[in-house]
């Protein structure tokens, strides 16, 4: 993903243009400019037999089993670089499909035509059916970048991270009546550009999913789409997103506050492109549960040393259960 704008930043430069015109103090853990808004309604039901709808879920959120989502982060990133067109990407396609024999899978697989040439791409669907109509869409990718092919990136976080926590949040839902709505897990690809970021290059599998689902009506059915992406890093610091829906990052503060988490959430706000953007501009409420701050100013990102020793199984556990108590929250609205 890239970042695109921030209200609220902690890039060197900035602050020294700020401090140099004197316009006040920049500091990267301020509070966000935007406080989340009072969520009484939600706030009040959530994991409360209270709760005022007459479908209301009758047990609360489950919570990841972190210590297996690590494992699952680190047998991702043992696979080594995972670009698309490579044989570690088809081999971590087999890996997911792997660890989803049993569940309703179905593929989005097309072919992109990128500045770099034709590249097979695969967006892999994992479906959990609800009692009630519509569908939370709960997205990583899981895709490494290009253009670093030929280094020793291997995206333990980006791309590592959200990978693994999807596969473990799909451990949570498997076998159990959800009484709530279908939730759908998406292991997007395609989401790194192959050369540089721009609109054109860029986010392939998620625009190719979005204007499909818009042709067959699929679109008008997604409640919620939450998006996961670099929530590995052990100093975990989520940002409020820009381009995502105010009510939905709302409902995540709220989440992150019932869970105890909300130290590590919207300590500033900031613009990211990312695999949410295709489905905003459709209208789908969106959330883009993200870190962009990796290691000081965020110098981790796109680097080789974006590795295993920098995640820890805390940041998966505060990240995963987030996750599902918005699920669970968005269910009881
Ligand atoms: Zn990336």
């Amino acid at each position: 993903m890239k970042e695109s704008s921030r209200r609220l930043g902690s890039a060197a430069a900035l602050m020294a243009v700020v401090f140099l015109s004197g316009a006040g103090v920049a500091c990267n853990k301020s509070k966000p400019d935007t406080p989340p808004a009072e969520q009484t309604s939600t706030a009040a039901s959530s994991g409360s037999s209270a709760a005022s709808g007459s479908v209301a879920p009758d047990v609360t959120a489950p919570k990841i089993d972190a210590a297996r989502a690590m494992q699952y982060t680190m047998a991702v990133t043992a696979f080594g670089p995972r670009p698309i067109g490579s044989t570690n990407h088809k081999r971590l396609e087999e890996y997911i499909l792997a660890h989803l024999k049993g569940d309703e899978v179905v593929d989005d697989a097309f072919t992109a035509d990128t500045v770099e040439g034709k590249f097979p791409v695969r967006n892999i669907i994992a479906k959990f059916p609800g009692s009630k109509d519509g569908i939370i869409v709960i997205a990583g990718h899981y895709d490494t970048v290009y253009s670093l092919r030929n280094t020793k990136f291997v995206g333990a976080n980006d791309g590592g991270s959200s990978t693994a926590i999807l596969l473990e949040i799909a451990n949570q839902l498997r076998g159990k009546k959800r009484d709530g709505y279908s939730v759908w897990l998406l292991w997007t690809d395609a989401e790194e550009a192959v050369r540089q970021w721009s609109d054109t290059d860029s986010l392939y599998g998620t625009k190719h999913l979005a204007a499909k689902w818009q042709q067959d009506g699929t679109i008008k059915k997604i409640r919620a789409f939450v998006l996961a992406d670099m929530i590995g890093d052990a100093d975990l610091n989520i940002d409020r997103e820009g381009h995502s829906t105010p009510w939905l990052e709302d409902l995540v503060y709220q989440a992150a506050t019932n869970l105890g988490y909300q130290s590590h959430f919207f300590a500033r706000t900031l613009d990211v492109e990312d695999d949410h953007l295709p489905f905003v501009k459709l209208g789908v409420p969106c959330a883009d549960i993200i870190d962009l701050d990796y290691g000081y100013n965020n110098v981790f990102h796109h680097s080789v040393e974006d590795t295993m020793d920098k995640l820890s199984a805390k940041s998966l556990q505060t990240a995963g259960d987030v996750i599902l108590e918005t699920v669970w929250m968005i269910d009881a609205r």
